[in-house]
């Protein structure tokens, strides 16, 4: 190994669980391996050396070239239910994951490349990705983070020098993306499909001490974590909401029980407020629409309830009564979640009776006066006018705020710290995406780093901007 290769202090577990959780395989390799950016923030956060992630020898790493010493690179196995299809076997078919490591919190974290070649799982796909999906994760899901959302995050992106084929040849690339883990719903349906009791408790058991150490060992674990899994979830889809985020692939297979949104594909954030927005091209009955995401989620949580029944309990009646029962329960683990995005988002510190209906009064307003999602909320943030539209939603948040606590001072510094001044809209994605496959990658760097600080941009940021007309993507691709 050259001088400068990155040294990566790893300290893996899921490869310690028995063989039939994954397949061994290591990355293939590619032709021309070139940096087009690392993470150094993140590095740092993970006790990796930026600079050496950036070098020639740390280029061949996150291109899958070299195997970094200690690495147990892996494809993990999962199923899911695509569309509300289901497929018994998926699994990473273009992802390959080296190994973990314990970040400078402690926390334990997933380091894993996407696009990096060929596994068992990858069934009639070539295992790449090309340049466009790889700097729309980067950049969404660092976005995301900066959001303070729970994500998976980018820790570089490289190009290969090869070309990938879809409808067109495209410049091949790889991210290297970390994770709390990568284990998803599908995960534990992939098991319970196969009738494996033993490797369900197992994996059970690795998500408790890895995601929800406060659980305590005992017969009613499961059930906690089901619960837990759910409350994460729940709240995890109210952010996505207050920020206008659409998934577009929200396939259990793209559920982490972690709680951080995972594989962004076809997603996107609104721009002209519609809850019934929709944008990825293959969601042709809006499965996935806006409105339809918390709907959605508790049939994703369903999904993984039924894949845990066997952990439940010996009585059959008793444990699908419990399961159901926290299935439930996820509707209200919403609305109280989303209760609580939304008063912080209109400044409200005090909770009150009528605020559901004062909220979906102002959003529906929003839609009907056709407002953009993320300026009106900023708008209102920054006291600068609304549209003539809005007049009466305006009237009705004046009238809410009397008698709370906040000088208007104060309460225009909390809404400016949780109603973003810029977010990652998608025809500036899609024009930077435009210029890379062009060759510049200045667009892509300039708008990663306006993004670091979401709730701070200047008044003038170019990326304030709604699109102009004419200049609004309304279909998004998975673009695999
Ligand atoms: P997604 O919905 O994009 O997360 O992908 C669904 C499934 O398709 C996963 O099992 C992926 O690993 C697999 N997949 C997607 N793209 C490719 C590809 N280019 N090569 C191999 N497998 C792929
Ligand atoms: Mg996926």
């Amino acid at each position: 190994m050259p001088e400068d290769f990155p040294r990566i202090a790893f300290s893996n577990s899921y490869a310690d669980l028995p063989p039939r959780f994954y397949a061994e395989v290591a990355p293939t390799p590619v032709r021309a391996p070139r940096n087009i950016r690392v993470n150094e923030a993140l590095a740092v956060e993970l006790g990796l050396d930026p600079a050496a992630l950036g070098s020639e020898a740390g280029t061949a790493m996150l291109a899958g070239n070299a195997v970094p010493e200690g690495a147990t690179p892996l494809a993990m196995a999962y199923a899911g239910h695509q569309f509300g299809g289901w497929s018994p076997q998926l699994g990473d078919g273009r992802a390959i994951l080296l190994g973990e490591v314990i970040d400078r919190d402690g926390q334990r974290r997933d380091v894993q490349l996407k696009g990096s070649g060929r596994t068992p799982f990858s069934r009639m796909g070539d295992g790449r990705a090309w340049l466009g999906p790889v700097l729309r994760e980067y950049v969404v899901s660092e976005a995301m983070a900066a959001l303070g959302i729970p994500t998976t995050r980018a820790l570089a992106a490289v190009t290969t020098g090869e070309t990938v084929v879809r409808e067109a040849p495209l410049p091949g690339a790889v991210l290297a993306r970390v994770a709390s883990s990568h284990i998803r719903v599908g995960t534990f349906q992939y098991f319970f499909a196969r009738n494996d009791i033993e490797a369900l408790r197992l994996l059970a058991d690795h998500v408790i001490a890895r995601h929800y150490p406060e659980i305590p060992p005992s017969d009613g674990r499961a059930l906690e974590l089901l619960r837990a899994i759910c409350a994460r979830q729940a709240g995890l889809v109210a952010q996505w909401m207050g920020v206008g985020f659409i998934h577009g692939v929200m396939n259990t297979d793209n559920t982490a029980v972690s709680g951080e949104t995972i594989d962004y594909g076809p997603c996107a954030f609104m721009d002209v407020y519609h809850p019934d927005t929709v944008f990825s091209s293959i969601d042709r009955q809006g499965r996935y629409a806006y409105r339809n995401q918390p709907v959605l989620i508790q049939w994703n949580l369903a999904q993984l309830a039924s894949a845990m029944l066997p952990l439940l309990g010996p009585d059959k009646d008793a444990t699908v009564a419990a399961a159901q029962a926290v299935i439930d329960a996820v509707p209200d683990m919403y609305h109280d979640a989303w209760l609580t995005v939304f008063r912080r988002k209109f400044g409200l510190r005090e909770a009150r009776d009528g605020d559901p209906a004062f909220i979906v009064q102002v959003l529906d307003a929003m839609a009907g006066a056709e407002a953009d999602f993320t300026q009106t909320f900023r708008a209102l943030s920054e006291g600068t006018p609304l549209p003539p539209a809005l007049a009466d939603a305006r009237a009705a948040w004046v009238q809410r705020l009397a008698n709370e606590g906040a000088t208007p001072e104060v309460r225009q510094q909390e809404m400016q710290a949780v109603n973003p001044a810029i977010i990652p809209r998608n025809h500036v994605v899609e024009a930077m995406i435009t210029s890379a496959v062009a060759g510049d990658f200045a667009p892509f760097h300039a708008l990663t780093e306006a993004l670091a600080s979401p709730f701070e941009a200047p008044a003038d940021s170019p990326y304030r901007a709604a699109p102009a007309a004419g200049e609004e993507v309304l279909q998004t691709f998975c673009g695999t």
